[in-house]
């Protein structure tokens, strides 16, 4: 008898709506306003790469030592480079990083002895296509430059 009046006066149906209703009190809802709003994203978050330059002569801090790219266990950093004959140091001629197959370990960070390779806080990674995962030099010392939405 109860389930019969309970289905005539469809009670299961005004109780899920008022479960629905009772969520869509602003304190309920958490939803992300992003990219309108930034999220926050953790300390030790580990995303994009860089690489540093030095802030007063905008010279590459990398010295070309290769031990990122050794370190690395998905052999996805190239670094080529030249003996420069009047320093006697080696300039730094090609590093890539293939992003999409990087899984952020930060062993290249850690490798790192001039502090050159960071991985950053920057999260918008995403490229429409696989060559646009692969950062070159250029892009590794700029950095992500995503677009940004104003409300
Ligand atoms: S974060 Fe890890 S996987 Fe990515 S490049 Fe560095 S060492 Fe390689
Ligand atoms: S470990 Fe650092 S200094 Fe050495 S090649 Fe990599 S980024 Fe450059």
């Amino acid at each position: 008898m109860i389930g019969l009046l309970k289905k005539i006066f469809l009670v299961d149906l005004f109780q899920g709506l008022f479960v629905t209703f009772r969520n869509q009190n602003p304190k309920y809802i958490c939803t992300e306003q992003y990219p309108a709003e930034r999220p926050k994203i953790a300390e030790r978050y580990r995303g994009a790469p860089r690489l540093n330059t030095n802030p007063e002569n905008g010279e590459t801090l990398c010295i070309s030592c290769n031990l990122c790219a050794v370190a690395c266990p998905e052999n996805l950093i190239v670094v080529t480079s030249e003996r420069n004959e009047k320093t006697k140091r080696k300039d730094l001629t090609m590093f890539t990083y293939d992003l999409s197959r990087c899984m952020f370990c930060g062993l290249c960070e850690d490798a790192c002895p001039v502090d050159a390779l960071e991985l950053t806080q920057d999260f918008e990674l995403a490229s429409y296509t696989r060559e646009g995962m692969i950062w070159d030099r250029q892009a590794l010392e700029e950095g992500p430059r995503p677009t940004e939405y104003k409300c």
